[in-house]
């Protein structure tokens, strides 16, 4: 029951009519579920940056990823502790960008002695997991850390299972590696590396394995998206185009099998895809596709708040198009 409501059709350019998987759930379905995680905002309406808490609910022990504002995030987590909702056991970052890694010495002033999980290049890193290496959250999460270089050679993505649930829930923490609609730039990666990252390694997972990217960048994509794929032919497209113009939270709403309905980035290997980017291989697809996008966040002024790697000094200049706030959200199953 529960596998036949969270799996996705095959078909390529299909999509759900109903696109969120999770309504689909029984509340039985839905109390049986232990492994919670809840996304902090944080330099919204510049960076739209994720921090996220993974919390494993038998034991309430539980992972910060990618705390990168502190101000932002420790009174988030300062209150669950205080409620003895959640015991703090580890930071971890998807990779050493310092608006996802930037506030791992911040977070230990104020929680000492937690283990920094994270690439190489993170600072005050204290296990930097091997690929395909298991972590053991709690009693019922078990993380798969995933080697995805390109955006950052030190990159990981972070598979987590419950294994308490039959079948098991998934999700997948990708840091800019992956985003819902789109992939993050090749700062210190070639195409070849991203078609691995994102076809091979991420597109392997299981389909009903909720993405929770690094940032908050649905609605940029999707505009992106229908340049290359014309809403009228893929219908998924239209879906999400629907979906960005009504909500403003697109993480942990989507599966990887949906992301190989409307993400081109995830479907170079498709020939349909290569011809609508004139490439003769998936290789060249994905550094055509990278390059149509690059220009087209130079062209299009609103899309340049949200490039992650605008330094701090440089967004002051930058009028906010939303008031900057923390969001406190409850717990919420996954
Ligand atoms: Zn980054």
């Amino acid at each position: 029951m529960l596998t036949r409501s969270l799996r996705l059709p095959r078909a390529l350019f299909q999509y759900r009519s109903n696109p969120i998987a999770t309504h689909a759930l029984s509340p039985q379905l839905i109390k049986a579920r232990t492994m919670h995680i809840q996304h902090i905002k944080m330099r919204w309406g510049t960076g739209d940056n994720y921090a996220y808490i993974l919390t494993d609910t038998a034991t309430k022990d539980s992972w910060i990823i990618d705390p990168a504002e502190p101000q932002e995030v420790i009174p988030v987590v300062q209150d669950l502790v205080d409620a003895g909702k959640i015991k703090l056991t580890a930071i971890v970052n998807t990779h050493h960008h310092y608006d996802h890694a930037g506030g791992n010495k911040g977070l230990l002033q104020e929680f000492p002695k937690l283990p920094v999980i994270a690439g190489r290049d993170s600072p005050l890193v204290s296990l930097t997991p091997q690929h395909g290496q298991v972590l053991q959250l709690g009693a019922h999460i078990k993380v798969t850390a995933l080697h995805t270089p390109c955006h950052t050679q030190d990159s990981i993505s972070y598979f987590c299972e419950d294994t308490s649930t039959q079948p098991a829930q998934r999700a997948v923490f990708t840091g800019d590696t992956l985003f819902i609609a789109g992939c993050g730039r090749f700062f210190e990666g070639t195409a070849s590396e991203m078609t691995k990252a994102l076809v091979d390694t991420l597109g392997g997972l299981p389909d009903d394995t909720l993405i929770y990217p690094g940032h908050e960048y649905t609605k940029s994509n999707v505009r992106f998206v229908k340049t290359v794929m014309d809403p009228a032919k893929y219908d998924a497209v239209k879906m999400l185009d629907d979906y960005t113009n009504s909500h403003e939270i697109t993480t942990g709403v989507f599966s990887m099998g949906q992301e190989k309905t409307y993400n081109p980035f995830m479907l170079v290997r498709e020939p349909a895809i290569q011809q609508l980017v004139k490439a003769e291989s998936a290789h060249e697809a994905m550094a055509s596709l990278r390059e149509k996008k690059n220009k087209m966040i130079v062209m299009i002024p609103e899309v340049l708040p949200h490039n992650h790697m605008v330094p701090k000094e440089v967004e002051k200049t930058i009028p906010a198009p939303a008031k900057r706030r923390i969001n406190i959200s409850p717990l919420s199953t996954l």
